[in-house]
């Protein structure tokens, strides 16, 4: 930690302005390419995070009362100017996150999809009516929204999991407050200087940088009525207990062990494109990473070699250069780690067919010998026993595991702990219907490799991979973000006299 006078800080951003904030405390930020340090990044003392919440807290009256159409104006601005910046948003996310440019375009792309969702607001907030329930009684329900918010967003979207809920949360009539990764906080300014373009009123939307200590600190404090999470497991469940021991709304989403499975009267082309391309894509740093494929039959002997030829041949490099598929790893930790379970895999027995340990970096990109690069690794004959296969390990590891029949493809899966995505490469309709309705996991791909629902349909894994019961945006997410009311009114002419105690009743 030092101190935050360094000009290269990215700061908060409270009631419409950026701020230092009174911690004094900064971490590095670095270019994971080159390995250099780049800037610093403030760390929020729970003073900090008091000063953004009072300031959410404060423009949430006017924002809440303001008509449904003009909050959805305001994202219709927002909207166009995103698209007209999304390149420089994808660039800060390549600079400190690593993933490739075009990865990041897509990743920007995802997120401006929720915002077109959230322009529709007026619609998803119209509410239900009923006439005449009883002789002279109507009933309607309306959703209200909760207050101030909180998004805590790890590093692996800087961009796109924000705007899993922030458009949603805003839309709706609440007041947010992002509390970004510090690994990739760029982007969080960016977003908050277009959204003030936009005409977003003053502490409407506000950035906290920080770690555990402005986490513990959004939980506990009493004017945050929701939380929503997204990052590892363990964490996601800290999140979960802490927030609902203080009796807040919570969805945590988690972490994942995404499988697919490849039958034997699948088209083999599609499936190796769509293994190399899911499990090596952003140096599998996605939760909907594809991390194990379950190879059922004779299918393994087929499509081993070629996907160890593919991965040997990934084109590993700066992401800036635009025929690079893959980028470094986030950190140097991250490395480490990865790094580590590749060595577990080995001593525990599987075989190690593609060792992405002996990558030679010379390749990456000028003044990029620094950087924490790794090649794709790739593991055959592997047990659901063994560690690579139980845990998380979030880096470009494909392990295959040989079953010999959907039936044990699918228990397999099933007794996973996690439940976020799944795919199955398949030509049978009956093979593709069963798999989708006996798959114990949130989203599932038939053919698909990572089928990230829409905006309008909300995204969530089951099991360990979400806690809370709603989904991200979508309509689950406008249901998070909001409180319903139901009104039931009559008026005098229709009220009979007299004390009523027998249970109303639809007379
Ligand atoms: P992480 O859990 O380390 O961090 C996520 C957020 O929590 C960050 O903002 C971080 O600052 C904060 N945090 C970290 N430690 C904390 C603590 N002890 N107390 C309170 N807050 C803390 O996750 P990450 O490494 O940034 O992201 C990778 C993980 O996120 C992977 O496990 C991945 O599967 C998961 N992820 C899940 C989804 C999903 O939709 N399910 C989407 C993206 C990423």
């Amino acid at each position: 930690m030092t101190s935050t006078a360094n000009p290269n800080t990215v700061p908060h951003y409270i009631n419409g302005q950026t701020a230092v904030g009174e911690s004094g405390n900064a971490q590095s930020v670095s270019n994971p390419a080159t390995g250099q340090v780049t800037g610093q990044v403030a760390l929020a003392s729970p003073q900090d995070v008091n000063t953004a919440v009072e300031s959410a807290q404060a423009a949430f009256p006017a924002w809440a009362d303001t008509p449904p159409i003009r909050r959805a104006r305001v994202m219709f601005r927002f909207l166009e100017l995103l698209n007209a910046h999304k390149d420089e948003l994808a660039e800060a996310i390549t600079k400190e996150h690593g993933k490739v440019f075009t990865d990041a375009q897509g990743e920007v792309a995802r997120g401006i999809d929720i915002v077109e969702f959230a322009c529709g607001i007026p619609q998803l907030l119209k509410g239900d009516y009923t006439d005449q329930v009883g002789t002279g009684i109507d009933n309607w329900t309306m959703r209200q929204p909760l207050g101030v918010v909180a998004g805590i967003t790890p590093f692996n979207f800087p961009v796109m999991v924000p705007m899993w809920m922030f458009p949603v949360a805003i839309a709706t009539g609440n007041t947010f407050i992002l509390k970004p990764s510090p690994l990739d906080p760029s982007a969080s300014l960016l977003i908050a200087d277009l959204l003030k373009k936009a005409g977003l009123p003053d502490g409407v939307f506000n950035v906290v940088q920080g770690d555990k200590v402005s986490v513990e600190a959004l939980i506990d404090h009493p004017d945050v009525k929701a939380l929503s999470f997204v990052g590892s497991t363990p964490i996601a469940n800290l999140i979960y207990e802490r927030g609902a021991k203080h009796g807040k709304r919570v969805q945590a989403l988690g972490g994942a062990k995404n499988h697919m499975v490849v039958m034997p009267d699948a088209n083999q082309d599609k499936a190796v494109d769509a293994l190399i391309g899911a499990a090596y894509g952003s140096a599998g740093e996605r939760c909907m990473a594809i991390s194990v494929a379950v190879l059922v039959g004779d299918v393994a002997d087929k499509i081993v070699p070629r996907l160890a030829e593919r991965a040997k041949a990934l084109k590993v490099k700066d992401g800036m250069q635009l025929d690079a598929e893959m980028g470094p790893i986030v950190t140097r930790e991250a490395h480490e780690r990865i790094t580590g379970y590749i060595n577990k895999g080995e001593e525990e027995g599987a075989e190690l067919v593609v060792d992405g340990r002996t990558f030679d970096a010379s390749q990456t990109g000028e003044g990029c010998g620094e950087g924490f690069w790794m090649g794709g690794t790739l593991f055959d004959h592997v047990t659901s026993k063994m560690t690579i296969y139980k845990e998380e390990i979030f880096g470009p590891v494909l392990v295959c595991v040989r079953v010999p029949d959907v039936a044990t493809a699918i228990q397999l899966i099933n007794d996973h702990e996690f439940g976020n995505g799944v795919s199955c490469f398949t030509e049978s309709g009956n093979v593709a219907r069963e798999f989708g309705r006996r798959i114990q996991v949130g989203m599932v791909g038939i053919n698909v490799p990572i089928p990230v629902p829409m905006a309008w349909h909300g995204f969530g894994g089951w099991k360990r991979s979400l806690f809370g019961d709603t989904h991200a945006y979508g309509e689950e997410g406008v249901r998070f973000y909001t409180k319903q009311k139901s009104i039931m009114q009559r008026w005098s002419d229709t009220i009979d006299a007299g004390a009523e105690f027998a249970m109303p009743t639809h007379k």
